[in-house]
């Protein structure tokens, strides 16, 4: 299969049409080969617009949705991100791209394990993986330049408020367990402002400071 045409298709008919713009970010969707964080029984649907199982109950997110969080985190390339749900990795790998360091949670320990292997086969230098509850942030690594939670969480868990530097963006889906609200929040001298970027769907986000072990 020629998987780089299937990704420039994906830059050109799912990320460009939907507003994705920072060139950064198209570079980094027709560069990071997600077919690689599929797997081997979904290859084929690897750069459709939709989001994949991925096993352990969670999915990789639709192409489009990572696009928005990463270009909303507004990355320059310096910054160090905290990830909460590494999931496959695949996030990761394309904040690793944009920015200088990304640190990364992931609760279920199977797919921290097969996250690890796969980034470290890709070559990234720059990413530390471990697993463990995420609402609680990485404290011994804080503070962070930018947080981003890519499961879906009934507020902003304390902790990650917290290791969130000043000027720092935090990104979540924010809502019911069913259907939240992609949010930003910015904190601007010590003030947290809050935007809503558009309506969305995520597995939930299970720790101390989101939902409850017996959702999932
Ligand atoms: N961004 C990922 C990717 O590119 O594959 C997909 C993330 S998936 C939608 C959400 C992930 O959050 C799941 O892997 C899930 O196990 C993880 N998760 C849920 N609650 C968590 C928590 N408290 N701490 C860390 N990870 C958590």
């Amino acid at each position: 299969m020629d998987y780089e045409r299937l990704r420039k298709i994906m830059v050109e008919k799912q990320l460009k049409p939907r507003g994705i713009k920072d060139p950064k970010v198209l570079d980094v969707f027709a560069k990071v080969e997600r077919h690689k964080f599929i797997p081997p029984e979904s290859i084929a649907n690897a750069y459709a617009d939709y989001p994949i199982p991925i096993g352990e109950k969670q999915t990789i997110s639709q192409p489009y949705i990572v696009a928005l969080m990463s270009e909303s985190l507004g990355l320059s390339g310096k910054e160090k991100v905290l990830e909460v749900g590494t999931g496959s990795g695949y996030q990761t790998a394309i904040l690793a791209e944009l920015s200088k360091e990304v640190y990364s949670i992931e609760r279920s320990p199977l797919l921290t394990e097969k996250a690890e292997e796969r980034l470290k086969k890709l070559g990234y230098t720059n990413i530390k993986i471990k697993t463990g509850d995420g609402t609680l942030g990485w404290p011994e690594e804080a503070p962070f330049d930018r947080v981003i939670i890519t499961a879906a969480s009934p507020g902003v868990p304390e902790p990650l408020l917290e290791q969130l530097s000043e000027n720092g963006r935090l990104i979540l889906p924010k809502g019911e367990i069913f259907s939240q609200v992609l949010t930003l929040i910015e904190k601007k001298t010590g003030k947290i402002e809050s935007s809503d970027i558009c309506a969305c769907v995520f597995v939930p986000l299970v720790g101390k400071y989101a939902w409850k072990e017996k959702l999932n």
